[in-house]
């Protein structure tokens, strides 16, 4: 019998267990997955608090990047499924003291409509300039990697960096554009300036050689459960062998041992012939420094970014002050400490009853990291002072909920992909190991559910 250690319970560990268990209950394999604290699911953590769903974790993933909707349908959640609420979807960014719309046809930070654009006061007249003489950029001719803050200065300037790319990325990555690598987390860029130079002329090429059909209304960008994120993980662990499921059970090492490997984890010792290490880059760094360093040290070479999120409650009244839309972002060039608020009511439905406003706040990188030893109090009267300053809102909140992630959001760094090429040489030279999870191909939902399918598929080949 072919025995297979699962290390981490997140989302990227259960996937790889989901996809192991038919093989399991046809008798051909056995399973362990160990989780180091109380409870699965790792960062996809949903509070029902006053009747709102409060997300701890990820609120949603991206509709494009079909692998978790997949995987919630083959649960049978498929009527679970919710969309984002696209018709109110409006992103603000605050600029000198007041919100400013992000402007109609930006495709991430590529203008795809003249007059939006033209007319909006998010950019200065030299940066719209930028965006005219944009289109006729040519092809870069050089392959190698750099951060996408230089990629998208060389196309529209410092302005755009600052008032966009970094924002958007800050909000998804909890990281800088200036440290970011194009290659990896914005491959398609990197590919549209090879090709056509200028990427809005890129982007209008794509939307004309693939047009929506005029019947067909636009997929939700963003996709979510009814009962929030948790709901996933509520129904995928009942369908996995109780039996195999170790919560509490920090794994310490794991050592090659003929035809496989030892994985301790407290006073037990087990004997495995494959393991998949379905934990953050670091967290995989530290259980392979003594067997193979050399992995190790490039393991822990990915760097990780701390998040914190604060889900605060307010009453009709702020509802029905705050501005339409699904939130703002902030640049750090404003100063604040947030990063970025979600009105969660206007994004999703079955969020929070009508008369419920339900805020979402983000900080990261810096930001959480200098704010992270205050206690939840503190953090909550920071969080409120910027929303005074920010929206207006004086009320007090019904309820506010602090969640703090450390070192969850994997920054793929410049370089990330040639370090994942030695990464896969030096994982090779061992036996049976595979990696998942958000350290390497997506930090996403989707991406980290593909990577822990993918680890299952890789193991069961052998
Ligand atoms: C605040 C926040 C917001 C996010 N928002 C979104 C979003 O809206 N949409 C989206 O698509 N993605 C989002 N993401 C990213 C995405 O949620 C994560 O990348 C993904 O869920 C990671 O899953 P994972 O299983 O790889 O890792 P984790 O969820 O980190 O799970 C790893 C598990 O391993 C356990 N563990 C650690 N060390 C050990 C050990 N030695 N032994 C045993 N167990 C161990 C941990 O306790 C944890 O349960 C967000 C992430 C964060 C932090």
């Amino acid at each position: 019998m072919t025995r297979i250690a699962i290390i981490g319970g997140g989302i990227s560990g259960l996937t790889a267990a989901f996809t192991l268990e038919e093989q399991r209950r046809a008798g051909e394999i056995e399973y362990s997955l160990y989780e180091s604290s109380p409870r699965l699911g790792g960062v996809l953590r949903t509070e029902n608090v006053d009747g709102c769903l409060v997300e701890a974790g990820p609120d949603s993933f991206i509709t494009e990047k079909p692998c978790a909707a997949d995987l919630c349908r083959r649960l049978g959640l498929g009527d679970q499924l919710i969309g984002s609420i696209d018709a109110d979807r409006k992103t603000y960014i605050f600029v000198r003291g007041r919100l400013i719309p992000m402007p109609d046809g930006l495709m991430f930070m590529v203008p795809t409509k003249i007059l939006p654009t033209g007319f909006s006061p998010l950019f200065s007249w030299t940066t719209k300039l930028r965006m005219a003489k944009e289109l006729l950029h040519p092809p870069r001719a050089g392959e190698g990697d750099e951060s996408v803050a230089s990629l998208v200065e060389r196309h529209y300037g410092a302005e755009m960096v600052d008032r966009l790319a970094d924002p958007l990325l800050s909000g998804v990555y909890g990281g800088e554009a200036a440290s970011l690598s194009v290659r990896a987390v914005l491959p398609r860029f990197a590919e549209m300036e090879r090709t056509y130079g200028s990427l809005g002329r890129a982007m209008l090429a794509a939307r004309e050689k693939n047009p929506r059909p005029a019947n067909k209304p636009a997929a939700p960008l963003f996709t979510s459960l009814k009962n929030g994120m948790q709901q996933l993980v509520e129904t995928l662990v009942p369908r996995l062998n109780q039996a195999s499921l170790i919560t509490n059970s920090p794994v310490q090492s794991i050592q090659p041992r003929t035809g496989g490997w030892s994985v301790s984890a407290g006073l037990r010792s087990d004997h495995f012939n494959a393991v998949i290490v379905a934990l953050p880059a670091l967290a995989a760094a530290k259980l392979l420094s003594t067997c193979s360093p050399e992995l190790s040290a490039e393991l822990a070479a990915i760097g990780y970014s701390s998040s914190i999120t604060v889900g605060l409650g307010y009453d009709r009244s702020v509802r029905e002050a705050l501005p339409p839309g699904f939130g703002f972002l902030v640049p750090r060039s404003e100063g604040k400490r947030l990063l970025a608020a979600t009105f969660v009511h206007n994004k999703f439905p079955h969020r929070a009853p009508d008369d419920r406003a339900l805020l979402r706040c983000f900080f990261a990188g810096s930001n959480a990291e200098n704010i992270w030893q205050l206690s939840d109090d503190a953090m909550v009267a920071i969080v409120r002072n910027e929303l005074q300053e920010i929206l207006g809102v004086r009320a007090a909140p019904l309820f506010a909920r602090v969640y703090k992630w450390k070192f969850a959001m994997a920054q793929y760094g410049v370089g990330h992909l040639e370090r994942l090429a030695r990464i896969e040489l030096l994982r090779q030279q061992l036996p049976a190991l595979t990696l998942a999870g958000n350290g390497y191909r997506g930090i996403g939902v989707p991406d980290c559910i593909r990577s822990g399918a993918d680890a299952a598929k890789q193991v069961l080949t052998r």
